[in-house]
């Protein structure tokens, strides 16, 4: 039988640490990474025949768990219609028009290929309509593998501690400046001083690329206000977060309206998507209406807006979210009780259906407190679960997600295995 094992070192040959993406390599948590084979519903298969409840759901796409029958039905049938023209479908508008009845803000959408291409594309847009070129990001929010957007990264940048990435000229990257999240006095401060050069803020909402770190009150709509005042614009990357806590995005929770959002992952219900949207004036600078070029040979590719349409589909018609969200509320007590029985320091941070577990004593509200929880004892509680066939985030810096088709005996089982970890944690 082929182990994961052989799989890990036959990859290895030919592909850079043996995988397309560095958190998928186990380097933070140590041990083989599990070479996938099939996923079902809420549990995915390795080489190994081993089978794991799936608390990473591709790092959030797969919302209605592996295989839902009307995205696989979906899927099925445009591709006996073909794959790929080059020349628009029906598809992408029905697609545009879904997202755009979802998202107040967003009158007009482009689709991409990816949660990257979303942010560079916007933020160049941003900074042609602005005129100015100066990016504000915030520390530990990931927006992709954006050069200018490389500072102080999170997600896999963080996870492998190189947040910095050498190849991005200096040039490049002194176009950004790096706040700290949930700051609202520095922030205020920066914009009153720098507010009239800086095309665009780009922030995670809630941010999901430190662990789960939700915006204290106020720093979303201080970003709001001070962006306005300075005639700045202010992205929301919703990647993660669009479609994640309800039939839109985390703007329609707080209330705060952004210029341009970026979308991806559930959007394409598991293939490759991305996109990104906002005011038609601002959208219209786009070629060929307008002069800003971007671009893509396979973008609103038909399988994958077929996969986009049939997910969000159900979630308007099944509006699983409160559901969802007491799934999570009872899987997170679960944990937090045991770690509380076992006298185990855990911090967790949840907003709806997407939560993070900290090793930590006190509240996680940035990227320095997010850096004081102790990610050896992630490792640790990460293999202990992987054993018991739970399968986690490779990395204590991301977030952990269910699906709709995590029943209560599903997470019932996570929290038994998790109970069983931290016991062994204690001794
Ligand atoms: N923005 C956010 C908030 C993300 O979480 C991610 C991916 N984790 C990206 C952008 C980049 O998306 P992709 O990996 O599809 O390029």
């Amino acid at each position: 039988m082929t182990t994961n094992l052989d799989l890990f070192e036959k990859a290895k040959k030919v592909i850079p640490g043996g995988v397309n993406s560095p958190v998928r390599a186990f380097g933070r948590v140590g041990g083989t990474p599990r070479f996938i084979t099939k996923g079902l519903g809420p549990y995915i298969y390795d080489t190994d025949g081993k089978k794991y409840i799936d608390h990473v759901l591709s790092w959030g796409p797969m919302i209605l768990g592996h295989c839902h029958k009307k995205v696989v039905e979906a899927i099925k049938t445009q591709a006996g219609k073909g794959m790929s023209f080059g020349a628009p479908t029906e598809l992408e508008t029905a697609m545009a028009e879904v997202i755009c009845s979802a998202f107040k803000s967003i009158e007009q959408i482009r689709f991409v290929n990816s949660g990257t291409e979303a942010t560079m594309s916007a933020i160049r847009l941003a900074r042609a309509y602005t005129e100015r070129d100066v990016t504000v990001k915030f520390e530990g929010c990931y927006h992709g593998h954006v050069d200018s957007l490389l500072s102080k990264a999170g997600s896999g940048a963080l996870t492998f501690a190189i947040p910095d990435t050498p190849g991005v000229p200096q040039g490049i990257a002194s176009t950004t400046a790096v706040l700290r999240y949930n700051d609202i006095k520095e922030f205020e401060e920066f914009m009153d001083l720098h507010g009239h050069a800086v095309a665009a803020v780009i922030v995670e909402p809630v941010a999901g690329n430190m662990g789960v770190v939700p915006p204290k009150e106020g720093f979303l709509s201080s970003l709001r206000e001070k962006t306005t005042a300075h005639g700045t614009l202010l992205i929301f990357d919703e990647v993660i977060t669009g479609f994640r806590f309800c039939f839109g995005g985390v703007q329609d929770m707080y209330h705060v309206t952004p210029d341009i959002t970026c979308l991806g992952k559930i959007i394409g219900g598991g293939m490759p998507v991305g996109a990104f949207g906002g005011r038609r004036e601002i959208m219209s600078l786009l070629a060929p209406e307008g002069p800003v070029y971007q671009a893509g040979t396979l973008s609103g590719n038909p399988i994958a807006m077929a996969s986009g349409i049939a997910t969000l589909e159900v979630l308007r018609e099944d509006r699983p979210y409160k559901a969802l969200d007491e799934m999570m509320g009872m899987f997170t007590r679960g944990v937090q009780d045991a770690a509380r029985q076992k006298g185990i320091p855990v911090i967790i941070n949840r907003v709806g259906s997407m939560a993070s577990l900290f090793f930590n004593g006190s509240s996680v509200e940035d990227l320095d407190t997010v850096m004081k929880s102790d990610g050896n004892r992630y490792a640790k509680f990460f293999h202990s679960m992987l054993d018991q066939g739970v399968y986690l985030a490779p990395s204590p810096f991301e977030a952990l997600f269910i699906s709709t088709a995590h029943t209560t005996d599903v997470i019932n089982r996570s929290i038994e295995a998790a109970r069983h970890s931290l016991t062994m944690l204690r001794s």
